[in-house]
């Protein structure tokens, strides 16, 4: 039996009550897509967070990580991830804002290639070790400004943000595939999620909700 509740695997009786009551939330929220909903059940979110938080892991809720930054919320990190795969499936999708790591982790279980950007090195070194730790090997971290993209890497079929920049960075836009997708929160006091489609013509933009994310900051933190 586990006596610790914060390892790998067993997490004991009753997280995996409180996993399966946090996937009913998100079905009751409007998540829809199986293959989304079966990664968040199977991903241990625990796991993304320190001890001291660790125990609030499938509540619904944004939690910190340090250095002023949050683990988004599980609805929003589903719903974003939904959105993304919306239009079929995606091979190389870029990530900008590793954060914890843990939508990296569910990134990573339903695309090919997971590229992912971090500004601040501490957190982007525990993700590294955290996503080691799941043997999710189609993972690639770069610690840069994310704003700039990941050019090297590019052109990606999906580009997710999680943090929010006042306006759409022109080189996420030139980064992405034509019918590829961008989904960022955009904004600064007030902020919507947008999805941002590449056409043959140009770009088509859908407004989904209001959202409430971390600023997108220039540079990079040592
Ligand atoms: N996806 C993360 C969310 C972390 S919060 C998770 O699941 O935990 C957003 C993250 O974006 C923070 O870690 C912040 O440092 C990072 N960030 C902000 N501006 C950035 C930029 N210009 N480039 C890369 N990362 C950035």
């Amino acid at each position: 039996m586990a006596v610790n509740n914060v390892n790998v695997n067993g997490i004991g009786m009753t997280s995996q009550r409180t996993r399966e009551r946090l996937i009913q939330r998100l079905v009751e929220q409007g998540i829809s897509d199986m293959k989304v909903l079966d990664v968040v059940r199977s991903t241990p979110r625990h796991l993304f967070l320190d001890e001291a938080m660790a125990h609030r892991a499938y509540e619904d809720v944004a939690l910190p990580i340090g250095f002023q930054q949050t683990l988004s919320q599980p609805y929003i990190v589903a719903r974003m991830t939904e959105l993304l795969l919306e239009a079929g499936p995606r091979r190389r999708v870029l990530e900008i804002g590793t954060g914890s790591g843990y939508q990296t982790a569910i990134l990573a279980r339903l695309v090919d290639e997971v590229y992912s950007v971090e500004r601040i090195r501490p957190l982007q070194q525990k993700a590294r070790q955290r996503l080691r730790q799941l043997k999710l090997r189609n993972v690639h971290l770069n610690h840069a400004d994310g704003g700039l993209g990941w050019e090297e890497r590019g052109p990606f079929d999906g580009i997710l943000t999680t943090a929010a920049p006042e306006r759409i960075p022109r080189e996420l836009l030139q980064q992405l595939a034509v019918n590829g997708c961008l989904v960022i929160p955009v904004g600064a006091r007030t902020q919507q999620l947008q999805v941002v489609t590449r056409t043959p013509e140009g770009f088509d933009t859908r407004i989904v909700e209001a959202v409430n994310f971390v600023p997108l900051r220039p540079g990079i933190v040592k």
